[in-house]
């Protein structure tokens, strides 16, 4: 049946779909969501549901206070992540955050494990952000015990704002001990940079096996190559 939100359970459903398409989770690891900032309300796969059985019914729309506007199935247990990521980036400040994805994906989660942030070590990544991919520390205990999901919200937003970075140029984030979360102006783009994050964290592992005493690439090769994909002089592409 077609609701007001349909579009948006569309997309975010599209979204989660591509999850298992790109091997970034197994079972149900991993969710993402779609963000309609107009009317202050993100579709979001529904808790539990394993991805060959998801249709667009299914999606469950929430508020930006976090409370359920339609859907009939328990939202994913990280959508009070998504609801602080929302609001701060997207409302607050006015980034362009349309879409979130969270997984385990398995070298993104051996770095948030590791608690180390990504060194740019290469184009891959340069194209993409111009920093190291950062990664918060862990939750303190308190904060786990007061609200775990929530908390794990503010603990991203509170990372960029005391690295000063803009969640429009890093759009993704490692969680101490945890694993990526990764957004992007919809929810297809979000998808895009889970698999991004997933690929750089594979080849920053690699890079380090291989020479342990790797170096981050020169700042000129990093401007060239974000700048040929971004900003007014960009030209890759059609
Ligand atoms: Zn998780």
């Amino acid at each position: 049946m077609a609701t007001p939100y349909q579009t948006l359970k569309d997309e975010a459903y599209e979204a989660n779909r591509e999850i298992p398409v790109h091997n970034l989770a197994v079972y149900t690891w991993g969710n993402v969501s779609a963000f309609d900032k107009a009317r202050g309300v993100f579709a979001i796969k529904p808790s539990g549901v394993p991805y060959p059985e998801l249709t667009s019914d299914s999606m469950v729309v929430i508020d930006i206070e976090g409370r359920i506007v339609e859907g009939t199935l328990r939202p994913s247990s990280d959508t009070p992540t998504h609801v602080v990521l929302y609001r701060e980036f997207a409302v607050n400040d006015n980034h362009a955050v349309g879409g979130i994805i969270h997984t385990h994906s398995p070298f993104a989660a051996s770095w948030a494990q590791a608690v180390r942030d990504v060194p740019l070590f290469g184009t891959t990544h340069a194209d993409h952000i111009q920093t190291a991919i950062p990664c918060t520390p862990y939750l303190s205990k308190e904060a786990v015990e007061r609200d775990y999901e929530k908390e794990t919200g503010n603990l991203i937003v509170e990372q960029f704002r005391k690295r000063n970075y803009n969640p429009d140029a890093v759009n993704m984030v490692l969680v101490g001990g945890h694993g990526p979360f990764a957004w992007g102006a919809t929810a297809a783009k979000a998808v895009y940079n889970g698999v991004v994050i997933e690929e750089v964290c594979k080849m920053a592992l690699n890079t380090i096996c291989i020479n342990p005493g790797a170096l981050p690439l020169p700042d000129y090769i990093i401007r060239k190559h974000y700048e040929r994909k971004h900003g007014p002089n960009a030209y890759y592409g059609q």
